[in-house]
């Protein structure tokens, strides 16, 4: 008895269209979602660039210096973080 495999269709389809640039490096949700301290989507949850051409949800970022730890730092590249104009 010969067996069929009709397994050609239902081959899963890898959607690679957010790559990790597209999501917060702090909370890491995506960049049209809003932060987590933002609780309903839709919310003004705006996005900030460094001069080190990372972005993050302002109020990811802001959170982020306001702790000891960041020593005003990019959370990602730990170099001295200046917003992009
Ligand atoms: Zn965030
Ligand atoms: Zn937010
Ligand atoms: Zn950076």
């Amino acid at each position: 008895m010969k067996v069929k495999i009709k397994s050609w269709n239902s081959v899963a389809i890898w959607k690679w269209d957010v790559p990790n640039e597209e999501v917060c490096g702090i909370c890491r949700v995506a960049f049209d979602g809003c932060c987590s301290t933002c609780k309903t989507p839709g919310d003004d949850c705006p996005l900030i660039w460094g001069e080190c051409s990372h972005v993050f949800h302002m109020h990811c970022l802001l959170r982020w210096l306001a702790t000891e730890g960041s020593r005003g730092q990019c959370p990602m590249d730990r170099k001295a973080w200046v917003t992009a104009k």
